[in-house]
């Protein structure tokens, strides 16, 4: 039996509302535009003409990939909701068996 302590850190609450974890302007200095992913995109130019090998969006491939910055608003959004979510984890039990 190996018992483990989880080490926490203190959360900012936001200003008014003791219940919302506080979104700051350096959080948002430091994040938005920090996180992107790749979708699959068609391109209509070659698509719905001809495949133009010297296409600048496809290179005459038709389908290409897309890189999307996640929103600044869904950013927040996660952070509130993950932070939220920490204390009521059944892993943050202190001093759990593993
Ligand atoms: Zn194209």
């Amino acid at each position: 039996m190996t018992e483990q302590t989880i080490k926490t850190m203190e959360i900012p609450l936001a200003y008014g509302d003791q219940q919302s974890p506080m979104i700051t302007n350096t959080m948002k200095q430091y994040c938005m535009g920090e996180f992107e992913f790749e979708i699959d995109d068609c391109c209509t130019a070659c698509h719905f003409h001809a495949e133009d090998p010297d296409c600048e969006v496809c290179g005459g491939e038709i389908e290409f990939k897309r890189k999307v910055s996640v929103p600044w608003d869904l950013c927040k959004t996660i952070y509130k909701q993950m932070a939220t979510m920490a204390n009521g984890s059944p892993e943050m039990e202190l001093n759990r068996e593993i």
